[in-house]
């Protein structure tokens, strides 16, 4: 659509939809739900998605009382109320022009319902499309091959057939970029479609069942009722043949009381369609006829070869003795359509009285036919051999099928015609298949989603693992770092001893448990060995010294820090003042034997300075001073020795 005239037109495109929507539903439930999902899908291709929504909802609302009316049992609401309440809403329109066929209503709700659901993969949208698509593609193969699937409540529909196919194919174009691409899609897809594809061959399966059902129940009407039929007239012709066989008792011609009173008795209210029961004198003259109405006393006296010449050859053999015969369809004397049957009579001399006529009027016997039917069941027409002989029934909106019964009548064959009413077998049609398919879509669809859904949940499961995977590593990373910074805070890093603030810490800590001695020891012309041998080396003679005054504390039950440069210090818990001493030259003798080289050749040794506390006021700094004022003095004093500070105060 080009850019203003979607800007003129957007807006205004629900006011015009629903306008439009509102006027096709009065051509019908189709066209206006086709139109419909139409504007939905143009609103939601060009990203109107309300609007298309607002559609959807409103062809979804338009079918559903359609779609009810396939599945409500008709014990709760029976066919004859919807179609009340159609004809209240469209006076000429019948239950079939209002809601298209199941399966196309069906395949155009599951279409309204794809932009209502956004067209979302994870609301079952593509599910929803398969489905439609399957509807359709099963209609349509029941008009390209023939199904069984009989057309039966979709007159009409075919037209709109292409249409709906045409939107289905539509939607697939305008989702696809959407659904493409999506694993877990089709994993969800494939089952959940084949147990679609289950459910509408089971509903076919019992489709076709409930209307094989339904034609053998509307036949068997048919059947029942032309039987009966035949059979009334056969065992009349039975008593009608006593009757004639009767007179054969009498030496004369029956008078007209003997004709009346055994006529009376055959004559029966049962047998409406018996117009009269005559005599007939051998000159083809009506003598008597039974019973005495205006019609048939008009006729008496008449001779039947002048007034009826075509059925002469009948009423001549009947007349001569030949045997029973019957005249076919003609017109009678008394007015329309009717088969007078003759039987020779005889008297007791076996002499021909004469014969016996036995008038059976088509009209009546028609309605003796129909009166057991109800009108609004069947259309009924009944055939004579050039021409239609009597209808009963509505002719309007008549089935798909028509039922044939031959009806013979002692050598008449005459055919009726039965055509059960669309409406009736509506009515008297199984919900079965319906609600099965509808069971079937609508597992089908929480198979999707439950598929789909587990899916999802399994693939966010990984995508969360593995994020707690490296959280996990970057928490691990920090902890290492951390350890590190509190390690560093409290260690030297090039011996990896502690420096002086833990040194500090651990002394202070064992104030409370004199004596306690302090060892500081200083390198003796350290410089030198950096200046001449470089940091290097002298990195290295630092580590050596460090390993060496560990041990040699530990030995002595203490520990060794780093105090600062080329500074160390030794701290002995519970060493009296010489063993202190001892330590510290100990130390001093075990660098000297390591033997570490200056530039010149001399070893490397160092000074120490020694301190004791033995009790009283602990006062660390003034016993650092102390043994710092002891080391001094080993260097004034020629290095690589020790010397102790003067006694701390008890
Ligand atoms: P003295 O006998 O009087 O102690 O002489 P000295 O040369 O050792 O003098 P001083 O104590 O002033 O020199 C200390 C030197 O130690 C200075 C500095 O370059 C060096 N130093 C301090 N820390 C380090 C270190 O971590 N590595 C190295 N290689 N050298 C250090
Ligand atoms: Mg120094
Ligand atoms: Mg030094």
């Amino acid at each position: 659509m080009p850019q203003p005239l979607a800007r003129f037109a957007g807006p205004l495109l629900p006011v015009f939809g629903t306008a439009a929507v509102t006027a096709l539903l009065w051509a019908g439930t189709a066209p206006a739900a086709l139109f419909g999902i139409a504007l939905a899908q143009w609103a939601a291709a060009s990203g109107r998605t309300k609007t298309a929504q607002g559609f959807s909802a409103l062809v979804f609302i338009a079918l559903l009382p359609g779609f009810f009316s396939y599945v409500t049992p008709e014990a709760l609401i029976s066919t004859g109320q919807w179609l009340a309440a159609v004809s209240a809403v469209a006076p000429e329109a019948a239950l079939t022009q209002v809601r298209p066929p199941l399966l196309a209503t069906l395949a155009l709700m599951l279409l309204a319902l794809i932009p209502l659901l956004r067209q979302r993969a994870r609301l079952g949208a593509p599910l929803l499309l398969a489905g439609a698509g399957l509807l359709v593609a099963a209609q349509l193969a029941c008009r390209l091959w023939p199904l069984p699937i009989a057309p039966l409540l979709a007159p009409g529909f075919g037209v709109w057939l292409a249409p709906l196919a045409g939107l289905t194919l539509s939607q697939l174009l305008l989702a696809r970029a959407r659904w493409q691409g999506k694993p877990r899609l089709n994993r969800a897809l494939v089952p959940a479609s084949a147990l679609l594809c289950a459910a509408l061959v089971l509903w076919q399966y019992q489709y076709r069942h409930v209307e094989t059902r339904l034609h053998d129940a509307t036949r068997q009407e048919g059947d029942v009722l032309a039987g009966r039929l035949a059979d009334d007239v056969h065992r009349q012709l039975d008593a009608m043949r006593r009757f004639a066989h009767a007179w054969q008792l009498l030496h004369t011609s029956p008078s007209a009381r003997q004709w009346r009173r055994q006529a009376a008795r055959l004559y029966d209210d049962d047998f409406r369609y018996l117009v009269n029961i005559a005599f007939i004198h051998p000159d083809s003259r009506i003598i008597h006829v039974y019973p005495h109405s205006r019609l048939n006393t008009s006729v008496r006296g008449q001779h039947l070869f002048a007034a009826q010449p075509q059925s002469r050859p009948v009423i001549e053999a009947a007349l001569s003795g030949r045997g029973q015969t019957s005249t076919g369809i003609i017109e009678l004397l008394q007015g329309g359509p009717g088969i007078i049957y003759y039987l020779p009579m005889r008297d007791a001399d076996d002499t021909l009285t004469g014969a016996a006529a036995m008038v059976i009027s088509l009209p009546l016997l028609a309605d003796t036919l129909f009166d057991a039917l109800r009108p609004d069941r069947a259309l009924w027409t009944w055939h004579g051999p050039r021409r239609v002989l009597a209808r009963f029934g509505s002719p309007s909106r008549p089935g798909p099928w028509r039922h044939r019964y031959r009806l013979d009548l002692s050598g008449q064959t005459l055919e009726i015609v039965q055509r059960p009413l669309r409406d009736y077998l509506l009515a008297r049609r199984s919900r079965l298949p319906a609600i099965t398919l509808t069971i079937g879509l609508v597992l089908a669809y929480l198979l999707y989603m439950v598929l789909y859904t587990l899916r999802r949940l399994g693939e966010q499961n990984v995508a969360f693992q593995r994020s707690n995977a490296q959280l996990q590593e970057e928490i691990d990373e920090r902890r290492r770092l951390q350890q590190a910074v509190e390690w560093l805070a409290h260690h030297d890093e090039l011996t990896g001893l502690a420096n002086r603030r833990r040194f500090l810490e651990q002394v202070d800590s064992l104030r409370d448990a004199p004596p306690l001695s302090l060892v500081l020891c200083d390198i003796d012309h350290f410089k030198r060995v950096n200046d001449q041998l470089g940091h290097l080396t002298g990195d290295e003679y630092l580590k050596a010294v460090a390993g060496i005054g560990q041990a040699v504390m530990a030995e002595y039950g203490g520990f060794f820090a780093r105090y600062g440069g080329e500074e160390f210090i030794g701290c002995l818990p519970g060493a009296h003042h010489a063993r202190a001493c001892h330590a510290a030259d100990t130390l001093r003798q075990r660098l000297f034997q390591r033997a570490l080289r200056q530039a010149d050749g001399s070893r490397v040794s160092l000074s120490a300075g020694v301190v004791t506390y033995r009790g009283g006021r602990f006062d660390l700094p003034h016993m650092m001073q102390a043994a710092d004022d002891a080391l001094y003095r080993a260097k004034r004093q020629g290095r690589n020795r020790t010397e102790s500070a003067a006694p701390l105060a008890e």
